[in-house]
């Protein structure tokens, strides 16, 4: 009887440390800790946010563009498409991110990895302030990017040349990246808002093939907010396979519209398609919330992005959710 009733309370104890099990740590790849109008909720807060919601790291990088704030605005813009204002290169977010990480404390500053955005992609200088942030942070930045090339409506209200990511002002940029080690975080939408085919990812590929000592990640896998409300992309995931069949050099961002259009399907379930993708190639694929600045809506994409890896074996849900982003970086060092 005595043994029976051990061992009603040790069930009850597996099921009480259950119901109170915190989730393993996570490693937020894609966090915007400036806006576009270079403003956040404060990075101090944003630690707090982190620990609340189980992240361990997570790769920072500002906003390389700024809204402008016109004459004749009817009030000033908060986010891009807030009215027709353009943006422009904005080169001071970089020195905003390094100044705002220094100021930590290293405990919490080592969980942070700086990524350099705030150059022209379309300018064959942009590599001089690459090099500069270089200079003057040494041993700070642990990758290059968000870069902004095709974002449809973002491009849209960009002034000067379009941005693609095989343009040659990003050759040297590329070269730089594999010379000093630094990943490249890589924004270009699959295709624009109306076409079907997928009629940028030729300039994705080109860029990944050039360049095969250059570690590349795909934010998003090509989607966006903006295409998703016109068309779903059917193909996603077999090009996706495709191109990381082709290319070592390539990596996949799982966030953003990736996560709740393709990851997860319309009741919010793992979809078997893109589960057994990341099952094939478990070491290519990373995970991110694409916070822009405003620190409460991390806990929930993030609670999407853990519903995909709870349908992974543990193994590959540890590569995705952790180790491949810490690998990329070099790091490891928040234990
Ligand atoms: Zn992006």
């Amino acid at each position: 009887m005595k043994k029976i009733l051990l061992l009603v309370l040790l069930a009850l104890l597996g099921a009480a440390s259950l119901v109170g099990a915190v989730p393993p740590p996570l490693v937020d790849g894609e966090v915007h800790i400036l806006d576009f109008n270079q403003s956040s909720d404060g990075l101090e807060r944003f630690i707090t946010v982190m620990d609340a919601n189980g992240v361990s790291a997570a790769w920072v990088m500002g906003a390389p563009l700024q809204k402008m704030w016109q004459e004749h605005a009817p009030r000033r813009p908060v986010a891009y498409e807030s009215d027709d204002a353009p943006v422009y290169y904005y080169s001071a977010t970089d020195v905003i991110v390094a100044r705002q990480v220094l100021k930590l404390p290293p405990h919490q500053r080592r969980r942070l990895y700086p990524f350099i955005c705030g150059f022209n992609p379309t300018d064959r200088n942009g590599v001089r302030h690459i090099r500069l942030m270089l200079e003057l942070y040494p041993g700070l930045w642990r990758g290059i990017g968000e870069i902004l090339t095709r974002h449809d409506a973002l491009t849209r209200l960009t002034y000067g040349e379009t941005a693609r990511a095989d343009h040659p002002a990003l050759d040297a940029v590329y070269e730089l990246a594999a010379e000093r080690h630094l990943p490249v975080l890589l924004h270009s939408n699959i295709t624009s808002t109306r076409e079907t085919d997928f009629i940028y990812q030729g300039e994705v590929e080109r860029a990944v093939a050039r360049h095969p000592a250059t570690t590349f990640i795909w934010a998003h896998a090509g989607c966006a907010a903006n295409i998703e409300r016109r068309q779903h992309l059917d193909n996603l995931a077999a090009q996706v396979e495709r191109l990381l069949r082709q290319y070592a050099n390539l990596n996949i961002m799982l966030s953003w519209t990736l996560v709740s259009h393709y990851l997860l399907d319309g009741s919010g379930k793992a979809q078997p398609l893109w589960v057994t993708l990341v099952r094939r190639y478990p070491r290519r694929f990373l995970v991110g919330s694409d916070i822009v600045g405003r620190w409460d809506k991390q806990a929930a994409a993030l609670d999407r992005v853990r519903t995909f890896l709870a349908a992974l074996p543990p193994e590959v849900a540890a590569l995705v959710a952790r180790d491949n982003a810490l690998r990329l970086v070099g790091g490891g060092k928040d234990g």
